[in-house]
């Protein structure tokens, strides 16, 4: 871009990239971007259209979308001035990264994470204090809380299970960590439904430095309607939701949202789907040769292999998408790909043994 124009804009631009999904988003079997493999009914997808159609489409929705946000309330069991939402968890974590962070501010977040907490932190002109998972990819807490408290940082993110390394924190870790810091403390849950941790919904009312960030689009299968949710105590919560943007929740993600609440069964059986097949892939994929299985708390699998990109491309060659994750830290020649159905796992055994 021409230097003059680029000089205008905010400068921290010139530090960030746009959001890209490496190897694009079409593959005859999908399984980079942590998606549900199971779409939702054709029935209640008709239920849901027409219950849309006798909404007003001409007139905006609530500034904020109080339908959603109370039957989410109800859902989790917290008073509904506890909720916001949002179009998809990407949003909200904008929204709370503006309510947190601004020039020269600190953050806390063990790396690797989602990419975007660090890209806005960046954008912000914040600095970024990166806390460094071990080995074998588990979080280092007492390092979280040392750098947290000596770098005094007002906000820690945390990602748990965390997207790319699928470890989680334990509820008793993340009450340490929030109690011990004097510092808001964000825990992304958006994977939570496939863990085997309690979610900090339960530390809400006790903790009033908490928010705790939820998205439909994994468990829930609902990655094309853009709903996302953020919980904390009223106050807090108050607080948060003045730079949010108002009216990006449509009435049509209000009325998904009932219609899966509703028949929740259905997302509880494909979440015991999915962990079932997480064990069978997991111990399938420890008895290839040269591969690396990394402890699995969500609904993708991390392994390591010799050699990621020509990994990578071999799969892709057969119609198989996963994502190369060796380009953060720790997680050299790692590649993560989500549990799929059945034949889409069997297909990706079948290929990897054939490298062997
Ligand atoms: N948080 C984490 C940890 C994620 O992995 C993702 C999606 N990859 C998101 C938030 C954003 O999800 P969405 O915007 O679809 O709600």
């Amino acid at each position: 871009m021409d230097k003059d124009l680029s000089r205008l804009l905010n400068p921290a631009l010139q530090h960030i990239g746009a959001y890209k999904v490496e190897g694009g988003q079409q593959a005859d079997v999908k399984l980079n971007q942590n998606e549900s493999p199971f779409d939702l009914p054709v029935l209640m997808k008709e239920a849901i259209l027409d219950e849309f159609k006798q909404e007003a489409w001409n007139r905006y929705p609530d500034i904020l979308p109080f339908r959603g946000i109370q039957a989410y309330a109800n859902f989790v069991g917290v008073p509904s001035e506890s909720v916001m939402m949002s179009n998809g968890s990407n949003e909200m974590l904008y929204t709370i990264f503006l309510a947190c962070l601004s020039k020269g501010r600190k953050v806390v977040i063990p790396i690797p994470s989602f990419s975007l907490y660090e890209k806005l932190a960046i954008l912000l002109q914040s600095q970024v204090v990166a806390v460094p998972m071990h080995e074998d990819l588990a979080f280092d807490v007492p390092e979280i809380i040392r750098r947290a408290r000596d770098e005094k940082a007002g906000f820690v993110v945390l990602s748990t299970p965390n997207n790319p390394t699928s470890r989680s924190l334990s509820l008793e870790e993340i009450r340490m960590i929030a109690s011990e810091v004097d510092a808001i403390v964000l825990v992304d849950e958006a994977y939570v439904e496939f863990s085997r941790e309690e979610s900090a919904i339960a530390l809400l009312e006790e903790t009033p430095n908490l928010i705790v960030l939820r998205t439909m689009s994994k468990a829930l299968a609902l990655a094309g309607m853009r709903i996302g949710f953020a919980m904390a105590n009223p106050e807090l919560m108050a607080q948060i939701a003045k730079p949010k943007i108002p009216f990006t929740s449509s009435r049509l993600a209000e009325i998904t949202l009932t219609h899966v609440l509703d028949n929740y069964h259905l997302v509880e059986e494909a979440v015991s789907y999915i962990l079932n097949e997480r064990v069978r892939m997991s111990e399938a994929l420890r008895k290839i040769n040269g591969i690396r299985v990394f402890e699995s708390d969500a609904n993708f699998i991390i392994i390591r292999v010799s050699d990621a990109q020509k990994v990578f491309s071999y799969l892709a060659g057969q119609g198989i998408l996963v994502r190369n994750v060796s380009g953060y830290p720790l997680m050299e020649n790692c590649l993560r790909f989500n549990i799929g159905l059945r034949q889409e796992n069997d297909l990706l055994l079948e290929k990897l043994l054939a490298l062997q």
